[in-house]
């Protein structure tokens, strides 16, 4: 395994583990065996963990967490706070539910641009409390935008830009992978850690998953690289990309044509909240029913929270 530090934060592995993979919105699995795959990945040297409010899966983390020194691992977590209260809300939930106290990595989750940030400005000064308080270690923000990568540079709030990075641009809202590396290596220069996201394209780049990990990981303004995994095997398999070592047939065998697709329930109404919030326009109402393009979907699971009935899956 490879490690980064910043700043204050010591020996973070390049790889970190993106748990929205173990969340009820895409992994049927039991809990227990969600719980051993994370340990797997502990005792193979991966100490990052990202999660979020969305994902609903800090039982999950919290569980895992109970049996390990706390200092030995970093935990990532992100909402959609907007005022004083749901960011005070968001992180005694976050420390209750994890079984912590202290995040390591807090941020507003799916920032679109400097504007947007400013909106949850409230919430922002709220987590700056938690901070000074030593609750919070650093701040940040997730999105899918170049806009947002750049706008990042303004505000000195923010430690940490976790944005999509992938060799063929696919879920940027707002441009080409070029244009988002460029935004990327200049808030990396103005001091941010940076947080890759999405190499696997949301699985569109699985053909040749190597070549699209390779991509990512010669980029050097990127820190760390957050990967979904839900397998001992695809553990195995990106360390191996990491480490430059050849995946064993067994191993591929194992990982080979797990493809994931989005699921619609037949019971859908049509009420179209899904589709105003797939910002892939993956999504359209077809009959009165919603109906997703894969061509476009990088399977975030944002569409899935908005669905009342809870129609949506990934499976
Ligand atoms: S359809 Fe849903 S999962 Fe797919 S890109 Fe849109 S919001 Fe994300
Ligand atoms: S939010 Fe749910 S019910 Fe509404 S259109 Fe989407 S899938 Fe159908």
């Amino acid at each position: 395994m490879k490690y980064i530090d910043y700043k204050d934060l010591k020996k973070i592995s390049k790889i970190c583990f993106g748990t929205l993979a173990l969340s009820n919105l895409q992994n049927n699995e039991d809990f227990v065996n969600k719980v051993n795959v994370l340990n797997y990945a502990y005792e193979n040297g991966i100490n990052f963990y990202d999660t979020a409010e969305l994902y609903d899966n800090y039982d999950i983390i919290g569980s895992f967490l109970k049996n390990k020194k706390r200092d030995s691992l970093y935990i990532a977590t992100k909402s959609y706070a907007y005022n004083k209260e749901t960011a005070k809300y968001s992180i005694e939930k976050a420390l209750n539910e994890l079984n912590t106290d202290y995040i390591d990595i807090f941020m507003l989750h799916e920032q679109d641009n400097g504007n947007n940030f400013l909106g949850h400005y409230e919430a922002v000064e709220e987590f700056m409390k938690y901070k000074e308080k030593g609750i919070i270690k650093k701040f940040g923000i997730s999105t899918h935008t170049i806009q947002a990568v750049t706008d990042s540079i303004k505000f000195n709030e923010i430690d940490v830009v976790f944005t999509i990075v992938n060799s063929t641009g696919i879920g940027i809202n707002d441009g080409t992978n070029l244009q988002m590396i460029e935004a990327v290596e200049k808030a990396k220069s103005n001091g941010k850690f940076i947080m890759a996201m999405k190499p696997y394209g949301g699985g569109h780049l699985l053909s040749d998953t190597k070549i699209a990990f390779n991509f990512v990981n010669k980029i050097e303004a990127v820190d760390t690289i957050a990967i979904g995994m839900k397998s001992k095997a695809e553990i195995d398999t990106n360390i191996c990309y990491l480490e430059n070592k050849e995946v064993s047939n067994d191993i591929k065998s194992q990982v080979k044509n797990i493809n994931r697709k989005l699921n619609i329930a037949y019971w859908c109404i049509g009420c179209g909240k899904c589709v105003e919030k797939c910002k892939q326009q993956a999504l359209s109402l077809i009959d009165g029913k919603c109906c997703v393009n894969m061509e476009k979907c990088v399977l975030c699971s944002y569409c899935a929270s908005e669905c009342d009935s809870f129609c949506i899956k990934i499976v």
